[in-house]
């Protein structure tokens, strides 16, 4: 088991990474863990490339960019990272809480629970090949680019990841091609038309019908003509999955927290039905508010989150922190 932090936050998008900024300046000892293999949540996973126009003192920037700088004020203040760690249970223990994930139990004193819409779990495909081979050459998830350097690469698909993911690994994969089962794209009109205008070998109307490999990695794709049936057989080396995700609240649902819909339910100061639980972000629905899925409501509601623990974790600290900038 390991040691006992002041604040576990359960999920590293916006809210979750703001948090743990925040929790870093009232003095905190901070972990944070994410189902997903990167921070962001729904801006890494849904809309990484599009522009957000919402965030205070960002006219415009895009969504990617964000997450980075809200890691970056993270990290000032280095919470311990849990990524791909999947937080399965909720345990009240002497220390508060242990965290119970499949890796390990984590003891805490607070908790604050950041899942939004919940866990992303990948769409797939029922096709051979594919489970044989999930995680050497058919992935879900683009950890980073680099490790897909001079790789032949086939990204199905015809959503913003998918284009987005083509267009990210030219110049870096050896070849790209991406197939998508119908004429039309569910991405970014610009993002399609510089797929067009791109490298990338783009084939409408082809399916994935199996993935081959050698037992160890994938080595090959058969692809067919929708329309026509005609089949081709490609050499790759990687499979890129890009058939978007379906989010589900998970295991949170069975933690004993009083529930609205499928939203959690919290008072004023974002406290749960738990003592020493918090939760904040488009995972809630507040007295008095209900849910409202806008990342400036869930920096705020954050805020006061991390305040309110911070009142729970010490009742002689205020509610009230300072003011930031009387801290550098
Ligand atoms: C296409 C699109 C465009 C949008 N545009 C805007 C916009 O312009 N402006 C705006 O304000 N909002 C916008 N939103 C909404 C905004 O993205 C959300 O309000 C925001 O992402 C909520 O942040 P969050 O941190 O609360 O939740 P999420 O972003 O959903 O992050 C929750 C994280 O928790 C993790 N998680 C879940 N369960 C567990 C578990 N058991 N263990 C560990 N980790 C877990 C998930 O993997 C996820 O990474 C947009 C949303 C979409 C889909």
């Amino acid at each position: 088991m390991k040691e006992t932090v002041d604040l576990s936050i359960i999920g590293a998008g916006p809210t979750g990474l703001f948090a743990a900024f925040y929790a870093g300046l009232r003095h905190m000892r901070v972990r944070i863990f994410d189902t997903l293999p990167e921070p962001g949540g729904q801006l890494t996973v849904l809309y990484p490339e599009k522009y957000v126009y919402d965030v205070p003192g960002f006219p415009r920037i895009r969504a990617r960019d964000l997450v980075k700088a809200l890691k970056e004020q993270a990290d000032a203040y280095q919470p311990e990272y849990h990524l791909d760690e999947q937080v399965l249970r909720l345990e009240p223990s002497e220390e508060g809480y242990r965290l119970h994930t499949a890796k390990d139990v984590y003891p805490t004193r607070a908790v604050l629970i950041a899942v939004g819409i919940g866990s992303f779990t990948p769409n797939t495909l029922d096709r051979p090949g594919i489970k044989e081979y999930e995680g050497r050459g058919v992935l879900y998830f683009v950890r980073s680019m680099d490790e897909l350097r001079d790789h032949r690469v086939l990204v199905v698909g015809g959503g913003d990841s998918a284009v987005d993911w083509a267009l990210g690994l030219v110049g870096m994969a050896r070849e790209v091609t991406l197939i998508h089962r119908r004429q039309g794209f569910r991405a970014h009109e610009g993002s399609v038309k510089a797929l067009f205008e791109s490298p990338v070998r783009v084939k409408l109307h082809y399916e994935l019908k199996e993935v081959r490999g050698n037992g160890d990695r994938v080595t090959q794709a058969v692809i067919f003509q929708n329309q026509t049936g005609e089949e081709e057989t490609l050499d790759v080396d990687t499979v890129i999955l890009a058939l978007g995700f379906k989010a589900n609240l998970g295991p949170v649902a069975e933690w004993g927290l009083e529930l609205e819909g499928r939203h959690i339910k919290v008072n004023a100061r974002m406290e749960t039905n738990l003592p020493g639980v918090y939760a904040a972000g488009d995972a809630v629905a507040q007295e008095g508010l209900g849910n409202l899925k806008l990342m400036v409501v869930g920096f705020g509601q954050a805020a006061i989150a991390v305040n309110a623990a911070a009142t729970y974790l010490n009742p002689q600290a205020r509610l009230f922190p300072g003011h930031s900038s009387n801290q550098g």
